[in-house]
């Protein structure tokens, strides 16, 4: 494991352990922001200049389906909520944010509803190479199990050179359960995620296989010597070692709280570098004093 990977899980287990924590924590410097809107879920992530989360926000929501944005009203509410309760957490003002895309969609899906939520786009990357980027992949696949997709990115020499996206997920694995148990979806759902042995694993195996023929037709012709797992569906007890198996002489390697990676990836790749409040003022008056001298 490289040293990256050590100090990218470090700063995963800090974000987990922010989730939806609304205990004020005021924060004076500079920091990034990162909204991330999935098919499964809409997050957002502080991180000051050094990439260190500082809060975080996940609410499932189904308001994204095949890249499409189906409720463009609720993503922007969810947005605007987590931007507020991350302000009143920080004692910051928010007005940028970066944001994501999948491979192959269009950016302005994302953009449009971060504008619609009243924030100013400071950055957006698509998904996997925000990824790439915090990791620091040179030569590697970056792949994505999210709610609705696979999606597979090819790096070569630091850069994306291939990326693609097929339509299975989380949501897949959630549909095998509930057939299995007799359950309505929402309960298998609930029940995948509340998963903390390997029982299910054996279930959804044929699932995990059919998500690993998508890679490997997605890295057919490349030479692929890693392949880092990120999003949600990656955290189910045992996927790991299913999905491994399918690609001897591969390293697979899997993040703690893979469902944050993504997201944390986002909020660290941010160009701009804002300031809080009260420093926003201070450069003001600075700039004003500057003038009059
Ligand atoms: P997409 O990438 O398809 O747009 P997304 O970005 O919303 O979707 P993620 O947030 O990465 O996807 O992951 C959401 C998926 O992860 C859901 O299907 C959810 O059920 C699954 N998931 C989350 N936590 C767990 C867990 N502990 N065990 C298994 N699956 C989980």
């Amino acid at each position: 494991m490289s040293t990256t990977m050590a100090e990218v899980n470090r700063l995963l287990r800090k974000t987990a352990g922010l989730i939806n924590n609304d205990n004020p924590s005021p924060f004076q410097g500079q920091f990034r922001v990162g909204v991330d809107l999935g098919t499964a879920d809409i997050q957002t992530i502080v991180v000051d200049a050094a990439g260190k989360p500082l809060a975080g926000y996940m609410e499932w929501a189904n308001v994204v389906r095949d890249g499409i944005v189906v409720d463009f009203f609720g993503a922007s509410q969810i947005v605007r909520e987590q931007v507020r309760r991350a302000s009143e957490k920080l004692g910051i003002r928010i007005e940028q944010v970066t944001t994501s895309f999948p491979p192959g969609t269009d950016s302005r899906i994302s953009t449009n509803v971060i504008e619609a939520a009243g924030l100013e786009v400071a950055g957006v990357i698509d998904e996997p190479s925000s990824v790439a980027k915090l990791l620091q992949l040179q030569h590697a696949a970056v792949v994505d199990i999210g709610g609705g997709t696979t999606g597979t990115a090819i790096i070569e020499n630091g850069e994306v050179v291939r990326s693609m996206d097929d339509a299975t997920g989380g949501r897949h694995i959630s549909l095998v359960i509930a057939g299995h148990f007799g359950l309505p979806y929402e309960e298998a759902e609930e029940m995948k995620r509340a998963s903390r042995d390997q029982a299910l694993c054996g279930l959804v195996a044929p699932v995990i296989a059919k998500m690993a023929d998508i890679v490997r037709s997605h890295i057919a012709g490349h030479k692929v010597p890693a392949i880092y797992l990120t999003g949600g569906s990656c955290a189910l007890p045992g996927f790991l070692d299913v999905f491994a198996a399918e690609f001897p002489g591969i390293d697979v390697i899997l993040p703690e709280h893979p469902l944050y990676l993504t997201p944390l990836a986002i909020a660290t790749y941010s160009e701009a570098v804002q300031a809080p409040v009260h420093q926003q003022r201070q450069t003001q008056r600075q700039a004003q004093r500057q003038k009059v001298g």
